[in-house]
Parts: C-alpha cells; sequence; structure tokens
C-alpha cells in the first residue's frame, strides 16, 4: 500500500521516468529510429512520434512474426506475441511483449490482494475459486508463439511457481486450469470447487461472462457433478491425465453427504442466490462488471444473492492499466486509478458524449500530416496523465516497454477522481464497439458489412431492408445478438422462415473471427436472432428518441439501442423471430504475419 501512495504521489515524476527509460532502450529501434533520429528527449519524442492506430503498426509486428528481429520495434526480444480479443480485417490483433513485462504483470497482480485486504477481513482463512481458463495457441512462421494474455501469463512459471501465501490459494489445481480442453477445465474447476466448498471465500473470473458460462454449465451438469462427489470418481470423459490426477487428489473421497447436498439447492426452482447457497462463506464475486460486461450485473445479481461483484482490476494485451483502489464501491461507480510506472499513458480527448472527436477525419488528417511531415494532428491536443481534468473523457493511448509507442487502445475513460495526483477513471465504453456479448467487439461498420451482405439474400424474394438495428441480448445464457429488421415487400407477402433464417446465418458468416469463435468453439454467445417489425416501427423508435432528448434534424437510426425503453419500442412490433440454425464457420487456423499457421 505504502508504493501504491509514492507511485500515486509522484504520478508525474514516475512518467517522466518511465518515458525516458523506454526512450533510452529504444530510440535506436527501426520504428522510432524513423522519427527521433537518435534524439532521446521528452519534447521531441511528443513533437515528432505519430499517436497511432493498430493498422500503423501492424506491418512491424507481422514482420516480427515473420522472422525478422525485435529491434524493429523493441530493444529486449519480443518473447511472444498476444491475441488480442480486438480485431483488425476481421482477425485478432496481436500485440508483441517481452519477458521482462510477466514480471510487471506480477508486481500488478501482487497490488490487488493488499487493496482487498483493506476493505476484506480474513481473506487469508480460505480459498478462492476463481475459475480460469487457457486458450489454445499458434505459432508463427519465426517460431514465436502467440496466444492471449491470460494463456501466457497461465503459462508461465510466474503464474505456476507463484509463492504460494495464505492469500492466493485456489480451489483449482494449476492443472485444471492449463487443461486445453475447455469443457474438461471447466468440469475440473467446478468439481473441485464444489468439494472444498466450505474453504471458499470469494468466488470468481476474469469477466462477467465467464462466471455466467461456469453457472450455465453447473445447471446443465450438476447431477454429473454430484454423482462424481457421491462416488469419489471423475467422469470418464475427463481425459486429460493431469487434470484427472489433480482433480483426483482433491476429490480423495466419497461423499455422498456434500453430493445429496448439493443436489438438493441445485434441483430447487430458482437459482436465485445459488452462488452464496453453493459457496456459503463466500465473501464476494470478484469478476469485471465494467464496460461491456455491465449488461451481466442483474444476473450475477441474481446468482449472488447480495454478494459485494467487485471490479478489481483494467488491463489488456497491450499492457495492464490500473487498479480499483474502493473494490466494494457499486459496479456503476468503480474507478480505476492507472498505475505510472506500467507505461507512459497519454489522453486524447473527446467529446463528452464520448465519441472520439471526428475519429476517421483524425486518421486522414494524420495521413495528410504525416505525407507532409507536419504532424500537428493528434499530437498536439494528446496530454499527460497528470494533466487530464476531472469529468472529462478521454481515448487512453500508452507507450510500452515492449514496442508500442502512442498507441490508441481504443477505450474510452472517464476523469472521476484522483488518488494523490494520479487521475481515477471510469470506463466508459470501446471506441466503435456497438455489440458485445463475450470477448466479441463488433462495431457499427462491421454489423453494417454483415447486414450488407446478409440482404442480398431478400433480393430475390422481393424484400427489402429499410431499416435496422440490434442489441446484446442478455437476459437469457448465453448472450446472443438481436437485430431489429424493418422490411418492406413488394406486394403482399408473407415472411420467408427459411429466407429470414437464412440471413440470420448470413450475418453470423460474415462477423468476425473473435464473434465467430465464441459462437462455434466457445459456445459463449448464442444463435443470432431477426427480429422482423412492422411498417413504422423505426419511426416510433425516432419519435420515442426525439422525446428523450434528440434532435430531429440529426436523428440519425442508432445502430444499436442500449435502453430498456427503445428496446421496448420495437420490442412491442414485432411481427416474426428468426434464429440462425448453425454457428458460422471458424477455424482455428489463422493468418499471422504472411504465412497460414
Ligand atoms: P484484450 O486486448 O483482449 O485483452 O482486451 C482488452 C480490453 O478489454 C480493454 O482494452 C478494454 O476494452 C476491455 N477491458 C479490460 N479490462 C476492463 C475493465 N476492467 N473494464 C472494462 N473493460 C475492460
Amino acid at each position: 500500500m505504502r508504493l501504491i501512495e509514492e507511485l500515486t504521489e509522484n504520478a508525474g515524476q514516475v512518467q517522466q521516468q518511465v518515458l525516458m527509460e523506454i526512450l533510452t532502450r529504444n530510440t535506436d529501434t527501426e520504428y522510432l529510429r524513423g522519427f527521433l533520429h537518435g534524439i532521446r528527449d521528452v519534447h521531441h519524442f511528443k513533437k515528432t512520434v505519430p499517436v497511432v492506430d493498430y493498422e500503423q503498426i501492424k506491418p512491424y509486428i507481422d514482420r516480427i512474426a515473420n522472422g525478422e528481429p525485435s529491434n524493429i520495434i523493441s530493444s529486449q526480444p519480443v518473447t511472444e506475441l498476444l491475441t488480442s480479443s480486438g480485431t483488425s480485417g476481421g482477425q485478432p490483433k496481436i500485440m508483441p511483449t517481452t519477458a521482462e513485462e510477466l514480471d510487471r504483470k506480477t508486481f500488478f497482480y501482487n497490488l490487488l490482494i493488499p487493496v482487498m485486504n483493506q476493505y476484506v477481513e480474513g481473506l487469508d482463512q480460505g480459498k478462492a475459486m476463481y475459475l480460469l481458463f487457457v486458450k489454445p495457441e499458434m505459432s508463427t512462421p519465426s517460431g514465436l508463439t502467440a496466444r492471449p494474455v491470460l494463456t501466457s501469463y497461465y503459462k508461465s512459471n510466474h503464474f505456476r511457481h507463484r509463492p504460494l501465501n495464505k492469500f492466493n490459494i485456489y480451489t483449482s489445481p494449476d492443472d485444471t486450469i492449463l487443461c486445453q480442453d475447455s469443457k474438461q477445465s471447466m468440469h475440473c474447476q467446478l468439481l473441485c470447487g464444489l468439494v472444498q466448498r466450505p474453504e471458499v471465500l470469494r468466488v470468481g473470473a476474469i469477466f462477467a461472462s465467464a462466471l455466467l458460462r461456469a453457472i450455465k454449465f453447473l445447471e446443465d451438469h450438476w447431477k454429473e457433478l454430484c454423482m462424481n462427489i457421491r462416488t469419489g470418481e471423475v467422469s470418464e470423459w475427463i481425459t486429460d491425465d493431469r487434470c484427472r490426477a489433480a482433480v483426483l487428489k482433491v476429490l480423495s473421497k466419497p461423499d455422498s453427504e456434500l453430493a445429496g447436498l448439493i443436489e438438493m439447492e441445485c434441483s430447487k426452482d430458482s437459482w436465485e442466490g445459488i452462488i452464496k447457497t453453493l459457496w456459503p462463506r463466500t465473501k464476494y464475486i470478484d469478476v469485471i462488471v465494467t464496460g461491456s460486461m455491465a449488461q451481466y450485473i442483474p444476473l450475477l445479481e441474481f446468482y449472488g444473492g447480495g454478494l459485494p461483484l467487485v471490479s478489481t482490476m483494467y488491463g489488456s494485451s497491450e499492457c495492464y492499466f490500473g487498479i480499483n483502489l474502493k473494490p466494494l464501491s457499486s459496479p456503476s461507480g468503480v474507478s480505476y486509478t492507472l498505475l505510472p510506472n506500467m507505461a507512459y499513458f497519454e489522453f486524447l480527448p473527446v467529446d463528452h458524449d464520448c465519441s472520439t472527436l471526428g475519429h476517421e477525419d483524425d486518421q486522414v488528417a494524420q495521413a495528410q500530416a504525416l505525407s507532409n511531415g507536419s504532424l500537428d494532428s493528434l499530437q498536439t491536443q494528446v496530454v499527460d496523465l497528470v494533466d487530464v481534468k476531472l469529468g472529462h473523457c478521454y481515448e487512453l493511448i500508452v507507450t510500452t516497454y515492449t514496442g508500442l509507442y502512442r498507441y490508441r487502445v481504443g477505450d474510452i475513460l472517464m476523469v472521476t477522481g484522483f488518488h494523490n495526483a494520479a487521475p481515477q477513471f471510469q470506463f466508459m465504453q470501446r471506441r466503435n464497439v456497438v455489440l458485445s456479448i463475450d470477448t466479441d467487439k463488433t462495431s457499427e461498420e462491421d454489423l453494417l458489412k454483415a447486414v450488407t451482405q446478409a440482404t442480398l439474400l431478400l433480393k430475390p424474394h422481393g424484400y427489402i431492408l429499410t431499416e435496422y438495428t440490434s442489441y446484446a441480448d442478455t437476459s437469457s445464457l448465453p448472450g446472443h445478438y438481436v437485430l431489429f429488421w424493418e422490411l418492406k415487400a413488394k406486394g403482399r407477402k408473407v415472411i420467408d422462415r427459411e429466407v429470414m433464417e437464412n440471413c440470420c446465418m448470413a450475418v453470423e458468416e460474415r462477423l468476425d473471427s473473435v464473434y465467430r469463435r465464441c459462437r462455434r468453439r466457445d459456445n459463449s454467445i448464442g444463435p443470432l436472432e431477426i427480429r422482423v417489425v412492422q411498417c413504422g416501427a423505426f419511426d416510433e423508435l425516432m419519435d420515442f428518441c426525439v422525446a428523450s432528448g434528440s434532435s430531429v434534424n440529426q436523428y440519425k437510426t442508432p445502430r444499436c439501442i442500449k435502453t430498456k425503453a427503445a428496446i421496448q419500442v420495437l420490442e412491442g412490433m414485432v411481427v416474426g423471430r428468426f434464429f440462425s440454425r448453425e454457428a458460422p464457420f471458424w477455424e482455428p487456423l489463422r493468418l499471422i504475419g504472411n504465412a497460414q499457421v
């Protein structure tokens, strides 16, 4: 806690030191040399190095994936590539990382427990039931591993050989977390969690969607899990040897009493408060419920039966950003304090409604500025960490130790206060993302492309799509995308079910690979639904929006609606509901660099 105080009291100096250190190490990289020409100076950096999007650094990362040396962007060797849930050209973005970054992540994780201890007593008196998972990894043409950031961390020695102290004992043996088969991993982790029920003090996963997936799994498989507990045997389909052995150690003997108790609770009609019932000593639920995960709060509150929902940290594949110093604050009041030693942070002011100031225009302006050598567009607008203003919104820009320089993360944050000199931020939204159920991030543009493609199927049947909008329906698990479509028919026609179902599938086929993976492999997104509405429904929506404050002149149909009331307007005019009949195509083979791997 003293360290947090020191870092936040000296946020400005720490940030300058971080930038100097990054520059000292990396001025001679090909990327920075092109702008700095060997001059290691903060002002020069700010004047000459452009604020960039992924597209601008992608060629450098691809070159590393294809075997060129790391010093294109980083003086330290790039040890692996992290596949982000953000996509570029329909494929996951890949971020460079270095061995040293694992130390930084470990440092970051180690700060979370002391903060929590200040608010919740006795966390050393039991265990954490954290459901953590790894995902498959790939290898790039140069032999670098590419995998998600958490997979990288859980497989690292930093995690596997973590010094065990009273605060980081998990109910899931590492071998169950590291099991590649997500179904076996889930079954085994839940089994271990149930068996160690009396010891569990906190329940969690990284994101709310993952915890809800676990609850759904429990709903579907509790009888089998109870059978395992009753017999002291693990189901035969658990074939991962290490996983099996690890679970058998936990499940040391048959326990029909525990099995009976769990069966009794799980067979009740309502699962309200099930987490508290099954793990009665639980003090809080540790899951991120900010940003797109906020849509899951009602469901988690239902299952949690009043347990506090705690979002402890904010981070990404690019780097870990900040921690929540008031973990028991209500989900809507969560703010993250960015740790000034993690990276060099800058902030691009955005409109108060949190739309970036003319993002597309910025890009054009920047491209022009780059070509005529004057970099005066985005660079001049960005401000330092300690210069952000209370109540203002910004897009986060990072310069990392791992080879990203003035990189637009794409997250929009609002300043809600300060801890010492360090600002605290509420996560507002991801730039350009309109729909998200799990790790998928669908932009308005992605949606438009997918819908446009699907409407080609309507044409031969004499329909035209006149308006559409969407929302992420998370009222049941797994959540799914809902599109409201208003159709115009040439002549009087009955809506053809098969055509509409084909449209649902066509939309899904065109959404990006993260969406398709969640749908096909992870089952974390349900079949996409199109709800056809009566003619005039979108006029009603417009009337509603105008009555709620939108300007008539500037009104544009929102491509995603978020409020219950707006959804209700269209919902009342639905004339047909259609679902995708099968999950879209997805294959793990992806293009990294220039080669199929
Ligand atoms: P990825 O690169 O796949 O690891 O995703 C990182 C992104 O997830 C961040 O840039 C945010 O958009 C989102 N994210 C991570 N942590 C949080 C959080 N605590 N609250 C809201 N969004 C988050």
